[in-house]
């Protein structure tokens, strides 16, 4: 499954060094890094020759990448309609500068942009939940966001969603489930989200899947897509950022240690997703969302919010 990709640059001053030791320079890079998105589109077929496809953006590099590369696509083959959806869950200091980043650039490009916000349709931002909520600010905040993105692009009537996961976050998210034996989660993961299609959930798919960090942060900068970088506070205290502070360090002792991680994982995972597709999907029987019990753990927490109020 390794993408082999053959690269031999010019004479120009390189701006990046890949794992397996060439040295690219922009132009060189530039083509390197859309054929490889490209080439992992074909490869997995994560998008068919017509499609309505939300792009799940942030306003951060990855997204923005993403954003940038399926326009590219999107204006060579017109029957690839894509519209940016972004979650706003009030992260007082770093969310409002993203969605000024995201309107920027929705702008300049014309894609049609819809924003929704945790206060509005849970009646509290991310911040107030976490005043009154005994639970970490990762857990709160991807529930209520993967909730609202599957909700929204079902009634937007998206046919595929799109997200700007990297190379890095699988292998994070790979090593996350084995640590914390939750091997059933993992076999949820990969380029196309899920374990068997449902018309309750729109297929995510991940385009960046086997770009690492480093190149769609070069790509981003190069590109100029955004201003500045900057971090979600709450993600320091995260278990992902443990996580990532280890598979970095290992990479740098060990060169390819991220994507042994992940082309070993997408060896397995056609076994994973065998073993786990039999168990049921169930809905939640206040909001109709997939759930694995009988109310989705969205709806636990409104719960929980409402109890408070
Ligand atoms: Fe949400 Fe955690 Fe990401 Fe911040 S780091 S946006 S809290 S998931
Ligand atoms: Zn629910």
């Amino acid at each position: 499954m390794v993408l082999k990709i053959k690269m031999q640059c010019c004479d120009k001053k390189p701006i990046i060094v890949l794992p397996a030791g060439e040295k690219l320079c922009k132009r060189h890079f530039m083509e390197y890094f859309e054929n490889k998105v490209f080439k992992t589109i074909r490869q997995f077929d994560l998008i068919g020759k017509k499609e309505s496809l939300g792009v799940a953006i942030s306003g951060g590099k990855d997204s923005l990448t993403l954003l940038h590369s399926l326009n590219k696509l999107s204006k060579q083959n017109p029957k690839i309609k894509i519209t940016a959806i972004l979650i706003n869950e009030g992260i007082k200091g770093y969310r409002e500068n993203t969605i000024k980043t995201a309107k920027k650039f929705c702008e300049k490009n014309k894609i049609k942009l819809n924003i929704y916000s945790f206060e509005k349709e849970f009646g509290m931002t991310l911040d107030q939940m976490l005043k009154v909520l005994d639970a970490k600010p990762c857990t709160i905040c991807g529930i209520f966001r993967r909730y609202l993105l599957n909700k929204k692009s079902k009634e937007m009537h998206f046919t595929k969603l799109a997200t700007g996961h990297n190379l890095d976050d699988e292998a994070q998210s790979i090593l996350m489930n084995q640590f914390k034996n939750n091997i059933h989660l993992s076999a949820r993961l990969g380029p196309k989200v899920g374990i068997k299609q449902s018309n309750y959930f729109v297929q995510r798919i991940k385009p960046l899947y086997l770009c690492t960090e480093k190149e769609v942060t070069t790509y981003a900068f190069v590109n100029k897509l955004l201003d500045n970088f900057i971090e979600c506070p709450y993600a320091a205290e995260s278990y992902r950022a443990e996580v990532r502070n280890m598979i970095n360090d290992f990479e740098a002792k060990f060169l390819g240690t991220k994507h042994a991680i992940v082309n070993s994982f997408l060896q397995i995972l056609p076994d994973l997703k065998k073993k786990f597709s039999n168990g049921e999907v169930n809905y939640c029987k206040e909001c109709g969302e997939p759930a694995s019990k009988d109310k989705c753990n969205a709806c636990r927490y409104i719960d929980k919010l409402n109890n408070i109020q």
